[in-house]
C-alpha cells in the first residue's frame, strides 16, 4: 500500500489554515487505499470514472462525499446521482439539465461546478468564459420559472495546463480566479490546483484542491 499519510496530515494541515477543502483524489486505488485515509478522517474523496465510482461506493463508508471530477457523458448521469455530492466537471448545457433531471426523479439536490477551459490544451474539456456567461444567463431565466430546482451551482472548476512553466499556470489560475469573482451567483466553490500545482492554486485564490499522487502514490494505468 502506497497511501503517504505523512504527506496527507501536512497537507491536510496547510489547507485547513487557509480553509481550502481537500478533495482526496483515489481513482485507479484501491478501496483499502481510501480506509487508511477514511480512518485518518478524510472525507472528501475524487473520482473520475462512472463504473469505478459506482462499485466504490458500494463498498465504503456511507458519509464519504464523493466528488465527481472527470467528464461525465449524459447517459451515465443517472448512475451517479443518487449518492454523489458534487459533480466538478458540467461543461455543456444539456449535461447540466440531465443531471436537474435525474435528481429532480429522486428528489435529490446536486452540487454543480462549472469547467471552465483555462489552459492552451485541445484536449481538455470546458467552456469559454464568454459560453460561460451566456449559460449562466440562460439558467437565470430558466430559474425565474423554477425550472432547476434540483441542482446547486457552486461555483466552478479548471485545469492548468500540464506545464513546468509556473508562471503560465498561476496566469491560468488567475484567469479563473477573475472569471469567479465576476459571476454574480453566489458563488462559494472555486475548485483548482492538484499535486503538481495545488500550492499556487491555493495563492490565487482556489477553495478546494484536488490531490491524488502527493498521496496515494503514482497511478499505474497498466494494471
Ligand atoms: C487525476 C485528477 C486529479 C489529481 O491529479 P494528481 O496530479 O494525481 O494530483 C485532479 N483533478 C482531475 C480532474 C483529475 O482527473
Amino acid at each position: 500500500m502506497a497511501v503517504n499519510t505523512e504527506a496527507y496530515q501536512s497537507i491536510k494541515k496547510e489547507l485547513d489554515a487557509k480553509q481550502v477543502t481537500l478533495v482526496a483524489v483515489s481513482k485507479t486505488k484501491p478501496v483499502e487505499d481510501i480506509l487508511a485515509l477514511y480512518d485518518l478522517g478524510q472525507r472528501d474523496f475524487g473520482e473520475n470514472y462512472v463504473q469505478e465510482l459506482v462499485d466504490k461506493q458500494a463498498q465504503l463508508p456511507k458519509d464519504i462525499r464523493w466528488h465527481f471530477i472527470g467528464h461525465l457523458q449524459r447517459n451515465k448521469v443517472k448512475y451517479i446521482v443518487p449518492f454523489v455530492h458534487m459533480i466538478h466537471g458540467v461543461d455543456s448545457f444539456k449535461l447540466f439539465d440531465e443531471i436537474n433531471s435525474q435528481a429532480s426523479k429522486i428528489n435529490r439536490e446536486v452540487k454543480c461546478l462549472f469547467q471552465v477551459h483555462i489552459s492552451d490544451e485541445e484536449t481538455k474539456f470546458g467552456f469559454s468564459g464568454d459560453e460561460l456567461h451566456l449559460t449562466l444567463n440562460t439558467i437565470k431565466k430558466y430559474n425565474q420559472m423554477d425550472k432547476y430546482k434540483n441542482v446547486e451551482i457552486n461555483g466552478l472548476m479548471g485545469m492548468a495546463s500540464f506545464s513546468d512553466d509556473m508562471e503560465k499556470v498561476r496566469g491560468e489560475f488567475r484567469n479563473l480566479k477573475i472569471l469567479f469573482d465576476q459571476c454574480t451567483e453566489k458563488f462559494t466553490t472555486l475548485s483548482m490546483g492538484m499535486s503538481g500545482d495545488y500550492k499556487i492554486a491555493v495563492e490565487e485564490g482556489s477553495t478546494m484542491v484536488r490531490v491524488g499522487s502527493l498521496l496515494f502514490g503514482a497511478r499505474n494505468y497498466a494494471k
